[in-house]
């Protein structure tokens, strides 16, 4: 999911949670956090997404138990904010690969079996769509996007998860927000893969996955693990 897409999500799980705005900047930074790797060497896509069921400590179960629901019950609203960021990260980008597959299986199926050039072409034009969803998005509401915008650029970072450093989400924030509110790139004119309303149903989806299991960490979180 594109890093306006993890934004949304982080924005309307605000509202659902009533929130005070005051965790609005450690929300959006745990939004985004994951793909700091991106701006750093070395640190891998898997170990902060959290994907591998093999390795301790990258396994999604490792997450909750030494992030999530220590922030949960620590009474630290900005953690808890941020923690919960991060896990809608996660959650967006399972809902997002899931609706793929379910609703573009040929693209999928293309990705996977294609002649290696052909696959990279395809995956370019699927960015490029990513990005041209990303711009519709925000001409739908461009002065919250603004703000959005601001509240990113101007948040302290607090948290992180290693390997990622301070410094690295610190870089990623920046880019975000320089360069991916909406993108500036524009080459798609008429996109074959993805509507606006594909995504955003990918996108209602992943906060109403990332709720459910807010509740049941928050519940695990206070009744110090075991729930009867
Ligand atoms: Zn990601």
């Amino acid at each position: 999911m594109t890093e306006l897409g993890h934004l949304l999500v982080a924005d309307a799980l605000l509202e659902h949670l009533r929130w005070s705005d005051r965790r609005r900047s450690s929300l959006y930074l745990g939004g985004i956090a994951p793909d700091a790797y991106r701006v750093t060497i070395g640190v891998d896509y898997r170990e902060v997404h959290f994907r591998s069921a093999r390795h301790p400590g990258q396994r999604l179960t490792d997450f909750l138990r030494t992030y999530l629901r220590p922030a949960l019950a620590g009474g630290d609203a900005e953690a808890e904010a941020f923690f919960a960021g991060w896990l809608s990260h996660i959650c967006t980008d399972y809902v997002w690969r899931q609706h793929l597959r379910a609703g573009l299986p040929e693209l999928w199926q293309m990705v996977v079996t294609a002649p290696r050039l052909e696959a990279v072409a395809l995956k370019h034009q699927f960015y490029d769509e990513c990005d041209w969803v990303d711009i519709q998005l925000h001409r739908l509401d461009g002065a919250h996007m603004e703000e959005m915008r601001c509240v990113l650029s101007e948040a302290e970072v607090r948290f992180t998860i290693p390997p990622l450093q301070c410094s690295d989400i610190y870089r990623w924030r920046q880019q975000v927000a320089d360069e991916m509110l909406p993108p500036s790139n524009y080459t798609v004119d008429a996109p074959q893969l993805l509507t606006v309303e594909f995504v955003q149903q990918a996108l209602t989806q992943a906060v109403e996955e990332t709720l459910g299991m807010l509740a049941w960490e928050s519940k695990m979180a206070r009744s110090g693990g075991e729930v009867s």
